[in-house]
Formats: C-alpha cells, structure tokens, sequence
C-alpha cells in the first residue's frame, strides 16, 4: 500500500521523526510547515492522508482541518490529529473540526501506523467508489442510490464481547444514542452470533479472562459471512506485544483502557464508514457485473452474454456427448405493432413477450435477447423432437392470449416465428449452429410466419 501523507507541523524535529517513520513503512511522504502551506500542497498533489498538529502559529491544526473539510474537493481525505498529550478538549474540537482520528504526543509507533493504515483503507475504498460513479455516470447510469446508503452512515450495530459486567455497562453508556449495542459474554457464543447476524463492527476485549479473545478475532476472520466486519479492540496500553499479534490477526483498530467517550465513538465511527463503503462497493461490483450481461428492457441476458456462454455450453455437450438445442425466434410484423400503437407499446410487448418465455422455458434453458425484437433460447440437454414441443408451446403461448398494451387499456394479437437447430453431439461450432437456426427462422417467415420450422438434423 504505497498511500501518499501529508504531514503538518510547525516543529521541523516532528516532521522529520514522523516521515522517517512512515517512510520505513513505504509511505510516500509530503511535509509542510505550517497551514497554509499544508493548504497550498493540498490543492495541487493528491494526498491520501493527513497528520495534522494542532499547536501551529498563524493558522492552527482545527482551522486547517475545518477548511479541508468545506472544500468539495479535499473533503474526503482523512485527517488525524496530532494533540498534546491528555488534551480531551482538544479531541472534542477537533471533532467538531471534522477530524477523523487523533493521535497524541509523543506519538507511538503503532499507533501511528495502526491509524494510517487504518484511514488509508477507508479512502482507497472512497476512491475506488468515486470513480465507479463517475464512470457510471459517463455511460449514463444513475450512481445516487450507490451514495444515497452512504450518506445516512450514522449509527450501525456494534457486537461488544466481553465478560467484565462493570466494563461492558460503561461502554454501554459511552455510545448510547450513537450506535446499537449488542453484549456477548462468551466467546462461543460470539463467534456463533457474528455468523447469523450483520454487525457492522466488533468491539472485542483484549483482557476477558473466560477465553481467548485473539482466537475469536482469528476465527471471525476465517468465516466467510464474518470475514469483512472490522474488528475493533479494546486494550491495555502496556501490552503492546498482544496488539501488535492481534493486528497480525487482521483486527482493524484498538482503543486504550480506560475508554475514552469521543476517542471511542471516532473510532467506532471510522470502522462502521469503511464497512458500510465495503458493502456499497460489493453491491455496485454486483450491479456493474448485471449490467454487462443482461439486457435493461427484458431483464433477460444480453447477446453479448449468451455468445459468450454458448460456447461453453457447446464444450460441455461435446464432452458428455449429449444434444443441445437452438431455438431463433422473431415477433412477426413487429413494426406495425410500433407504427400504430407507438414505441412505449413495442416495449411493453417485448417485456411481456420475455416473460411468457421465461415461464415456458426451464431454469437450465439460457434466454436471451438477441437484439430488437429477436430472440434466442439454448436448451442444453434437449434433442430437436424435445425442443419442436417447447418452440410450439412458446409460438401458442404467444399468439393464443393477447397482449396488453398501454397500461391496460388495449389488447393487441401477437404472433413469433421461430427457427430450430439441435446439435446432436456439440460438434458444430456457435456460428454453423446459429446459422442454421437463423436459416430455418427465414424460412418460417417466408413460409407465412407464426410457425416453427426445424432445420436439417446435422449429422454431427
Ligand atoms: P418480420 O415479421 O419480417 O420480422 O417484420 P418486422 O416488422 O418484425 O421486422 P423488422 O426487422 O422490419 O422490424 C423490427 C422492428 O423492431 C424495427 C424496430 O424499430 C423495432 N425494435 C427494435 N428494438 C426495439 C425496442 O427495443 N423497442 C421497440 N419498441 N421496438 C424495437
Ligand atoms: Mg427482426
Ligand atoms: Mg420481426
């Protein structure tokens, strides 16, 4: 992760430690001395995280942090800041600032690299969503359903597991009214709980005593449906040897005994936003992969998708030497249906033409729009006699009931002609079987159209 940081201090000696630290860890490193100057770099380098000190002459740390904040274009880079040690009003401006996280002075290595780290994720994550949208909305796609969930992020349901009654009661009352808080108290029964339900963080004690808390964050991270929930610990700052073994773990982020409210509830934060980007990305990726292979009118696959696939599906009857079936199929004079009813109507015969032969084919058989009003249906497994039955079912499907037109308030008669090539073995190849299935349809047009012509068994 060569992530780029920009670090702002008045204090030439902090600069220089901090880079040389992050600069170990392969970090691309920017330094800037005071705010302005951190403002200047920002408006023309792209920066993935900010550390912010907040003591600066001039322009402090909570001024630059709330102008980053107000500018559309920088306002989705992280910022941590860096506060004198024990400084808890600090903490709450520089929330109310718009920081993401704080670190304090003198500044422990793993906390450091924990929290960039950690931040740097979140901001890939926003990144790779960002541009996600931009390209969607380049093809002309509607991307604010993907941001619209990402804007209400507040709250989330947080799992705390943790067997000390008096530590989990003021955990409880530090994210009141923030988060839902759901206690486990045995690692058993947590580890079963994070399987059945979505979480959207675990807040893990390091110090239970009736388990192992780091064998629970290794398990979670090995089942599949809790895989990608951040795990969020609670631990002595002394022992460093165990927090280092849990990040080894893949635990996200740790908070300090004793808890502190808003540190607690920045962090809780932090990691229920970068579950919630996961998830939209997830959930886009699924959308995106949707839209390459269906097609938008007819929610049936496209002719893109079904080229594709029929090869496959053409191997496969090869090998278990088994037929497979073709069948081309056009809607008849399907012009006049948009010259005298209009294109809405066209479009709501196509839609009610793919589900009557959705609900006539079975769920192995691939349909698919062809293109226009053309149509194909691959049936795997199904010799020509088979695939004549399901191709008349279809035709008498189509012309038997008519079809219902704006909105209801017209019927209009429909008819398909329809090609049929079965390939006994798959040895043909897509085009010699398409071609026939396409000869065969012409024919069926030619010969009066509503009908089911089936071409020549081939040999093969
Ligand atoms: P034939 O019986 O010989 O097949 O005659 P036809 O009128 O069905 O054939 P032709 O290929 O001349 O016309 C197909 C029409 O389908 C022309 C085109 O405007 C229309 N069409 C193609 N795609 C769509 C669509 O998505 N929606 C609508 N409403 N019409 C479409
Ligand atoms: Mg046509
Ligand atoms: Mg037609």
């Amino acid at each position: 992760m060569s992530a780029r940081v920009l670090v702002v201090d008045d204090n030439p000696a902090n600069v220089k430690l901090l880079e040389a630290r992050l600069s170990a860890e392969y970090f691309d490193v920017l330094c800037a001395s005071s705010g302005p100057e951190a403002l200047e770099i920002l408006s023309h380098n792209t920066v993935d995280i900010v550390l912010l000190d907040v003591m600066m002459p001039g322009m402090d740390g909570f001024e630059v942090c709330r102008r980053i904040k107000a500018d559309p274009q920088m306002m989705h880079i992280p910022v941590i800041m860096v506060t004198a040690l024990d400084q808890i009003s600090d903490r709450v401006a520089g929330l109310k600032a718009g920081a993401d996280d704080f670190l304090t002075k003198p500044v422990n290595d793993l906390a450091l690299i924990a929290r960039v780290k950690s931040l740097v994720r979140v901001k890939m994550m926003l990144d790779e969503l960002r541009s996600r949208a931009h390209t969607s909305e380049q093809m002309g796609l509607d991307s604010s359903a993907l941001f619209q969930r990402l804007m209400h992020h507040e709250g989330g349901q947080i799992l705390l597991v943790d067997d000390s009654r008096s530590n989990s009661e003021r955990i409880r009352k530090q994210v009141a009214g923030q988060f839902d808080l759901f206690l486990e108290n045995d690692i058993t029964a947590a580890l079963r709980r994070c399987s059945d339900q979505a979480f959207d963080c675990l807040l893990i004690n390091l110090d239970m005593q009736t388990g192992d808390p780091l064998r629970l964050c290794a398990q979670v991270r090995s089942i599949e449906s809790s895989r990608l929930v951040p795990i969020l610990i609670l631990a002595q700052e002394a022992d460093q040897k165990r927090i280092m073994r849990a990040f080894d773990l893949g635990v996200d982020d740790y908070v300090c005994q004793p808890v502190d409210k808003n540190e607690l509830l920045a962090r809780l934060h932090t990691q229920v936003l970068r579950k919630r980007y996961t998830d939209a990305l997830r959930d886009s990726i699924q959308h995106t992969m949707e839209l390459a292979i269906m097609d938008g009118l007819t929610q049936l696959y496209n002719r893109r998708y079904m080229t594709s696939h029929l090869n496959a599906l053409l191997s496969s009857a090869r090998e278990k030497q088994k037929p497979l079936s073709v069948l081309l199929m056009d809607i008849d004079f399907f012009k006049s249906v948009n010259d005298t009813h209009g294109h809405d109507a066209g479009d709501e015969v196509l839609q009610e033409f793919s589900q009557r032969m959705r609900k006539n084919t079975r769920g192995i058989d691939l349909v698919c729009r062809y293109g226009g009003e053309e149509f194909v249906v691959i049936m795997p497994d199904t010799d020509h006699s088979l695939a004549t039955v399901v191709a008349e079912r279809i035709r008498k499907k189509v012309f038997e009931k008519p079809f219902i037109i704006h909105k209801g308030r017209q019927m209009i008669d429909v008819t398909v002609s329809i090609g049929l090539a079965s390939s006994c073995k798959g040895l043909e190849t897509q085009d010699e079987l398409l071609k026939r299935a396409d000869q065969a349809l012409y024919q069926a047009k030619h010969d009066g159209r509503n009908r089911v012509v089936v071409a020549q068994v081939c040999a093969a």
